[in-house]
């Protein structure tokens, strides 16, 4: 067992005012049992209040007590001694020549993260959202790879880049007709299953129907293959599964996704195979990165049908997108449909995935904020004051 370190909380020192808690990173029966905690709400009607809230927040949006009107003045009153349901700070917002939208959000001091609206995607537009602030795994085709992981998101954080593209989006009341946002996928920055604990809530936040409402079949986890997370994955979220395989062989997997040395093809295939839920109609998604010279000869195209015989799999093409430093070059368009035609002869829908936002850095595997890195000295201390608080059973290799 290991443990995630609110390293966020444990920062506030001991002295200080308690810091106020943050309702929109709460599930409905969380809420309910903070409103209980906190004895602000009468006893026996925690789960009514909970469900108000609830609404307020996920539903309408207000970033405000004093919004929700049919909570008595001096509930809410009470409840801004004690909670907050504030946003965090956009600290810069792009728009490509295509729609798609780029957000800066600061969660704190030297806490940035990127979240990006891509219009047409999935039923209408997707919302990659990051769960990490840089990321442990050194990917060499990533550009967040070269980011040191400042922490993990917590579950507040993560629903707050939904609520933050949902306000730019003009998206409030949830139920709205014609949505713009109908599909989340964990593909920003991070390894959303580093950080299982808080993406398991914050999916559970954005599903939940008496809010954002988005369906856990809209809601997709992409990961590098942290094999043991898979099965707690799928049991506590139903999301479905995007794995990045980008090679089909060990050799050349632990030279592109160092991981794989921790957990080499054999054991990542077993575990797609047992992933709960998995059918023709919940298929998983291979993203496979096209890297000219590297990846994306026939016989590579052949391995990989090879390997994913009988999983029920869609295989997302992504054209490598360069970045400064970077010595790995996109395939041509050419080798690129050869290799899909491989894979379509197969039977196998291989959409190529048009490059989005390439203007405004946007596209897959280019985010990196400027956040500062926390020196490994200074994020043990952190660590050694959060053992004495918050603890919890969830994978937390970055922090350790
Ligand atoms: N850490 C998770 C999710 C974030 S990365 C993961 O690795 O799956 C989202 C996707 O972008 C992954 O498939 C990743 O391999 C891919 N990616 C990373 N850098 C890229 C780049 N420069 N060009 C294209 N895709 C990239
Ligand atoms: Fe991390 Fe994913 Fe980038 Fe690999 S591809 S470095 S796991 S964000």
């Amino acid at each position: 067992m290991s443990v995630t370190l609110d390293l966020s909380r444990a920062a506030v020192p001991a002295s200080a005012a308690k810091p106020l808690i943050e309702l929109s990173g709460l599930t409905r029966p969380q809420l309910v049992a903070a409103l209980t905690e906190s004895g602000v709400v009468e006893h026996g009607k925690a789960r009514m209040r909970a469900t108000q809230l609830f609404r307020w927040m996920h539903h309408r949006g207000v970033t405000d007590f004093a919004q929700m009107t049919d909570v008595a003045k001096e509930t809410r009153a009470r409840l801004a001694e004690r909670f907050t349901v504030s946003r965090p700070e956009v600290v810069e917002r792009q728009v490509s020549k295509d729609g798609t939208r780029k957000w800066l959000i600061r969660m704190a001091p030297g806490v940035e993260v990127e979240t990006v609206y891509i219009p047409s995607v999935g039923r209408v537009g997707a919302l990659c959202v990051s769960s990490q602030v840089g990321c442990t795994l050194n990917c060499s085709f990533c550009h967040t790879g070269t980011q040191a992981l400042v922490r993990n998101l917590t579950a507040a954080e993560i629903v707050a880049q939904v609520q933050i593209a949902k306000d730019d989006l003009a998206e409030w009341p949830s139920d709205k007709e014609d949505r713009l946002l109908s599909n989340i996928v964990f593909m920003g920055m991070g390894e959303p299953l580093y950080n299982l604990g808080a993406v398991a809530d914050a999916i559970e936040i954005i599903s939940d129907n008496e809010g954002i409402g988005i369906s856990r079949r809209r809601i997709t986890v992409s990961t590098s293959g942290v094999v043991p997370q898979l099965q707690t994955l799928g049991e506590k979220t139903q999301a479905m599964l995007a794995i990045s395989l980008h090679a089909t062989n060990d050799a050349l997997r632990d030279e592109l996704v160092p991981l794989n040395k921790k957990y080499p093809l054999d054991q990542l295939m077993a575990g797609i195979r047992a992933y709960p839920g998995l059918s023709n109609a919940r298929r998983v998604t291979f993203e496979y990165v096209m890297l000219k010279g590297v990846n994306d000869s026939p016989d590579e195209a052949r391995a990989l049908v090879k390997l994913i015989k009988g999983i029920p799999a869609k295989i997302n093409l992504i054209p490598f997108n360069p970045w400064p430093g970077t010595d790995y070059q996109c395939s041509d368009w050419a080798t690129i449909e050869a290799f899909g035609a491989i894979l379509n002869k197969a039977g196998y829908s291989s959409p190529i995935r048009t490059p989005r936002g390439r203007d405004i850095l946007a596209a897959c595997g280019q985010l990196k904020s400027e956040s500062e890195k926390v020196r490994a000295s200074a994020l043990r201390k952190l660590s050694m004051a959060a053992m004495a608080g918050v603890l919890d059973d969830d994978e937390d290799e970055a922090a350790a």
